[in-house]
């Protein structure tokens, strides 16, 4: 059974889909059976693994009015990992799904036959808290929330906490958080060492050991439709993704495959 994460944060620019689209390249290179969704009408994550937007493409837009299955629209990327992707058409979705039943649940039941297909499913959603992402935070079981460590982060991440307490009194009773991913970081600066500070003291382990710092590469792969680890695999940004990835495993999150080199804890 997959382990459903929506990788979200209602803040723009933190590194949703850098996140999304290079954490699934990473698990597949170690062996995960990854479905990537793009749940944002600004379709980066699907240009982002090498998939053209093209007008007539199906797209999840299709699943959530329930006109296309889940198998009619995957595709495969050249990266090891499946994806439902996104285009502008997905915003009309937002209208049309308010006349529909059972709207909030309509990603989660099209995902139920999927599940055993895959060992992670990572949704990218996009900077608003609108019914495509609550779809999203109703099919996951848990959220992957990456922040800019800067002065207003904190901010966000409150008003963040309130909503899943929301969705999960109303919607998802068992939503968690998964955790907090440092991203866009630079050390040098006084300000993010004393936010990050800030959130390991409030979080705890909830946030990541593994750190994504600011990293060039990470911003010109999406523009060769890359992911970086096929990019530039040296890059401190490659890097950083595959130790999440491992990280995410040796937290016992995937599942162990025999011949695959992962974390000793089962
Ligand atoms: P949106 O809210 O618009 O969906 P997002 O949260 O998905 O944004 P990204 O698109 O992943 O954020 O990143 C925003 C910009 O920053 C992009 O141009 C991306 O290439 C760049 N970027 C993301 N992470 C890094 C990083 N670690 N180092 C350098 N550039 C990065
Ligand atoms: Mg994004």
């Amino acid at each position: 059974m997959a382990k459903i994460l929506a990788v979200t944060n209602q803040k723009g620019g933190v590194g949703k889909t850098t996140t999304a689209v290079n954490l699934s390249a990473c698990l597949a290179s170690l062996g995960q059976r990854v479905l990537m969704i793009d749940l944002d009408p600004q379709g980066n994550a699907t240009t982002g693994c090498g998939v053209v937007k093209r007008v007539a493409l199906p797209t999840v837009y299709q699943i959530l009015i329930g006109r296309s299955t889940f198998s009619e629209v995957r595709i495969r990327t050249d990266f090891g990992f499946d994806i439902l992707p996104a285009n502008r058409e997905l915003a009309g979705a937002e209208v049309e799904l308010i006349e529909m039943e059972a709207r909030e649940y309509r990603l989660r039941e099209a995902l139920s036959s999927a599940r055993d297909e895959y060992d992670f499913i990572l949704m990218d959603c996009p900077p608003a808290l609108n019914m495509l992402t609550v779809n999203g935070l109703v099919a996951a079981e848990s959220v992957m929330i990456p922040m800019q460590c800067e002065y207003y982060a904190l901010e966000g991440l409150t008003d963040l906490v309130a909503t899943l307490k929301k969705v999960r009194a109303n919607l998802n009773s068992k939503l968690e958080i998964e955790g907090l991913l440092r991203t866009l970081f630079d050390p040098r600066s006084t300000l993010t060492q004393q936010v990050s500070g800030e959130l390991v003291d409030h979080f705890g382990s909830k946030v990541y050991r593994t750190i994504i710092p600011r990293n060039v590469r990470l911003a010109e792969a999406p523009s060769y439709g890359k992911p970086v680890i096929a990019f530039d695999r040296a890059s401190k940004g490659a890097q950083a993704y595959m130790a999440l990835a491992q990280e995410m495993l040796d937290r016992g999150d995937g599942l162990v495959r025999p011949g695959v080199a992962q974390g000793a804890e089962a």
